[in-house]
């Protein structure tokens, strides 16, 4: 299969008025893939979605949607022009349309209109609640309604704003595990939009990690959890926390649990400070090795326990122990740090602008 795309922003800039929420972005979407735009509230994720349905022109930059100009400094072509469709976190339904004329709503017109209501309601699992009213459905059928709504038209692009967010525990899991297959099944190319690292790796091919309006890293869920390229994805994906460290060779750091190596080279000069990524994973029972800590916080998690742990020196670290190791707090373990991915960022480079570094000890960043 060749990888076309479908939907590409250069170095895009936008926001409300004079106001600049989003600059410098950058991304491609190919077709028939599922992006999502991942990060903390507020960072400007609606904002970039508006702006690639067409309800707030570009600053700079220009979208392109299957090789079509969308918008662009000074132009902007009309939301109803753009085959770009939206399914909004509150699903937006017509409340005295039924379920079937909600989702022929923006295919009136067309010829075979009820036989395609009918093909999109079985798609979402809805065909026998096709006379209901929004009011008598649950909210994941809302939700499936409002998918099925915005796929009548047949749009190149589908943007979903936290679809998801109104449910709760389980049948979120469910739904977006449906929603992902209703996609793929009809090849639809679609941008979702969430605050939950979850729900973006659950759905999507390729995820955006955004902070205070900038993309830092457009990529696989994989790479971004194995090769996270700034510190704030290495934090905000998955659990993480960094200790010091020191280049010793190219691909190997010492530090307080000893000397770590991985996989990645680097090419700072031997000596240099580093901030080495830890996750809870990365530290392994080890009741044979020498390097000791203190068990000092618990919690069990099913499958596996958390454990918060703490070093002689008096740095604390986070562990993941199977759930049968069932330590207590106040005990001493033996530990082993088991990183075949090394991960670290130059203390001097884009870290050192955050805070204060300490010379041992946790770096956490705020994810917020
Ligand atoms: P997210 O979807 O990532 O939570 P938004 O894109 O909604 O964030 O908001 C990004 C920033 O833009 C926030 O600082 C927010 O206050 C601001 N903002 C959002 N909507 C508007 C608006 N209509 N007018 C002015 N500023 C807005
Ligand atoms: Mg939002």
């Amino acid at each position: 299969m060749t990888h076309e795309t479908v939907l590409t922003l250069r170095d895009v800039a936008c926001g409300y008025g004079a106001q600049r929420v989003v600059a410098n972005l950058n991304l491609r979407l190919n077709r028939g893939d599922i992006g999502c735009l991942l990060g903390p509230s507020g960072c400007g994720k609606t904002t970039t979605l508006r702006a690639i349905a067409g309800f707030e022109p570009v600053h700079q930059g220009s979208i392109e949607l299957a090789g079509t100009v969308l918008s662009r400094e000074g132009f902007t072509l009309a939301p109803e022009k753009r085959r770009v469709g939206m399914v909004f976190q509150d699903y937006a339904l017509f409340p005295h349309l039924t379920v079937a004329e909600n989702v022929g709503f923006g295919i009136r017109r067309h010829p075979e209109r009820d036989a395609k209501v009918r093909e999109l309601l079985d798609l979402v699992h809805l065909g026998s609640l096709a006379s209901r009213y929004p009011h008598e459905l649950s909210g994941g059928q809302q939700q499936r309604v409002a998918l099925a709504r915005a796929l009548a038209p047949e749009p190149q692009l589908l943007l979903l704003d936290e679809p998801f967010s109104n449910l709760d525990g389980e049948l979120r899991r469910r739904l977006s595990h449906e929603v992902r297959d209703i996609l793929k099944a009809r090849g639809t190319s679609a941008i979702l939009v969430t605050h939950d690292q979850e729900e973006a790796f659950a759905v999507s091919d390729h995820v955006g990690v955004f902070k205070d309006g900038r993309l830092e890293q457009w990529d696989t869920p994989y790479n971004l959890y194995h090769e996270p390229l700034t510190p704030f994805v290495a934090s905000f994906i998955g659990q993480g926390y960094f200790i010091r460290g020191e280049l010793c060779a190219p691909e190997t750091v010492r530090t307080e649990l000893g000397p770590i190596s991985g996989n990645r080279a680097y090419s700072w000069p031997t000596g240099s400070s580093v901030d080495v990524l830890l996750r809870p994973d990365d530290i392994v029972y080890a009741p044979d090795s020498a390097l000791k800590a203190r068990i000092i916080g618990k919690t069990f998690l099913g499958a596996a326990t958390l454990y918060r742990l703490c070093l002689a020196t008096g740095t604390e670290l986070e562990a993941i122990f199977p759930s049968h190791t069932d330590c207590v707090p106040g005990e001493e373990v033996g530990i082993r740090v088991a990183a075949d991915h090394l991960v670290c960022f130059h203390s001097q480079g884009s870290i050192a602008a955050h805070e204060a570094v300490p010379q041992s000890g946790v770096r956490r960043y705020s994810a917020g």
